[in-house]
């Protein structure tokens, strides 16, 4: 018998395998998970299981082609202008821009203690 982890992996291999658009996979995947009954950790350990999995085989496939991907999104070196590698990751251009929008928008967020929700409070009110 096998853990429900292992179940919806077996799962979403078999939906990926038999559907080939990404969006049809997202919503069979997305109505899986809502029936499935697992708990956010659970699903929270089959996709780093899934990660996990993934990332190895990247990794094999990288040291085997000598190609090197992004370890965000996946692109590999030509489908991206810059591919910039540390240690045990890689980060290309495009995931930089969105990861410095992120990290703008953190900033620009008024800040929560109560002289932020004060200043809410009275930006509302105006
Ligand atoms: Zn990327």
């Amino acid at each position: 018998m096998s853990s429900p982890i292992e179940q919806m992996v077996a799962y979403i291999v078999r939906t990926a395998e038999k559907e080939r658009e990404p969006r049809l996979i997202a919503e069979a995947l997305e109505s899986e998970l809502k029936g499935s009954g697992l708990s956010p950790r659970d699903l929270a350990l089959t996709f780093s299981t899934l990660e996990t999995a993934l990332s190895h085989y990247l990794g094999s496939y990288e040291r085997a082609t000598g190609l090197v991907a992004c370890s965000f999104c996946h692109k590999t070196q030509g489908a991206v202008a810059l591919i910039i590698q540390g240690p045990t990751a890689a980060i290309c251009d495009e995931c930089v821009t969105i990861a410095v929008d992120m990290v703008k928008e953190k900033q620009a967020e008024p800040k929560q203690g109560t002289l932020g929700r004060l200043t809410e409070w009275f930006r509302g009110r105006t």
